[in-house]
């Protein structure tokens, strides 16, 4: 479907739970965090049809699975078994990797094309600070079991964090190369922790561009429809070579040419991950029957798409985890 701008909406961040595994300073408070309880989510059957909704009204072809940390959902294999045979182009999921080793082969069975992983560090110890816990080498392993298991491309994620990973840019290209993977450098956005506690830790993707210039050739890409990814050719002039990629919504906005709605652990149907309202579909989906109840997620996705802003705010105070990110 096409959004009263003129976007064409057909992909969606579907978030499975609020909980992690990990703190991410950036992300989340260092004491105690209250989560949604498990009642509060929509459960696997709910999101099925809400995401059938989204297929046969909108046009959905493409969703991402995430959280919190999706891996941490004891029925996400049966969730992603309920969503392959819906008629999906590319049905992916967001992780840490920490627990991706034993995940990575019953996630291709159950139906998963792919997965990326978030890695803001490949120092053990610089990754344990950035992340307040978990083990660098379990995410790197769990990298290669879902190499092994056929849950390509690949993308690697990394936030650039001034003062902290921006040393290792050229090493994440390298890592990213020699595996035939894309590492995708995202810069900070003001979103939950990081809107109070990392004001000048911001790292353009102009200025990693740069560190990558002074080791790599770096040629830019054309940016395929849809991606909010800049892709670079980037080759060390001695046979390695690969692409990279940069997310960059703060200095490069891609508000004008973004396809997502989102949908919340909670149920909540936004446009824009900015958005901390959203419609409910908890109600619609539990109480509702036959055409009242798709009358309900008609008017539900009409608002969602009326909603979804032209030029983002940035900021919000909001924790990612909440929102789906
Ligand atoms: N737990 C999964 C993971 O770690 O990939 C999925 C959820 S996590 C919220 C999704 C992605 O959002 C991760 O790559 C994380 O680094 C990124 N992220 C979280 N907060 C961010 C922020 N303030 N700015 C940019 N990216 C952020």
């Amino acid at each position: 479907m096409k959004d009263p701008r003129g976007r064409t909406i057909d992909s969606l961040r579907l978030s499975v739970t609020e909980r992690c595994n990990l703190r991410c300073a950036y992300c989340l408070p260092a004491g105690p965090v209250s989560f949604a309880s498990e009642e509060e989510l929509l459960t696997a059957e709910e999101i099925e049809e809400a995401v059938r909704f989204l297929v046969e009204r909108a046009g959905l072809r493409r969703v991402r699975i995430t959280g919190g940390e999706p891996l941490l959902r004891e029925d996400l294999l049966d969730l992603v078994g309920r969503l392959r045979p819906l008629n999906l182009q590319d049905l992916s999921l967001t992780t840490n990797g920490q627990l991706l080793v034993s995940r990575a082969r019953a996630l291709r069975d159950a139906g998963l094309d792919r997965v990326n992983v978030s890695l803001d560090s490949l120092d053990p110890e610089r990754f344990r600070n950035v992340r307040r816990g978990g083990d660098v080498k379990k995410t790197v392993e769990g990298i290669h079991a879902a190499l092994d298991a056929g849950l390509v491309p690949i993308k690697v994620n990394v936030v650039l964090l001034k003062g902290t990973n921006d040393g290792e840019i050229v090493e994440f290209a390298r890592f990213g190369m020699k595996r035939g993977i894309e590492v995708r450098f995202l810069e900070l956005m003001a979103i939950g922790e990081a809107a109070s506690t990392h004001e000048g830790r911001f790292l353009s993707m102009d200025e990693a561009l740069g560190r990558l210039r002074a080791s790599f050739r770096v040629e830019e890409l054309p940016r395929p429809d849809g991606s909010p990814s800049i892709p670079f050719a980037v080759s060390d002039g001695n046979g390695l070579g690969g692409t990279i990629g940069f997310i960059a919504p703060v200095s490069r906005p891609f508000c004008n040419a973004c396809r997502r709605l989102r949908l919340s652990a909670t149920g909540l149907l936004r446009g824009c991950l900015m958005n901390a309202g959203g419609v409910a579909l908890a109600p619609i989906l539990q109480n509702g029957a036959g055409d009242d109840r798709r009358r309900g997620l008609e008017e539900a996705l009409r608002r969602a798409v009326d909603e979804k802003p032209w030029v983002s705010a940035m900021r919000t105070g909001v924790r990612m985890n909440t929102l789906g990110g």
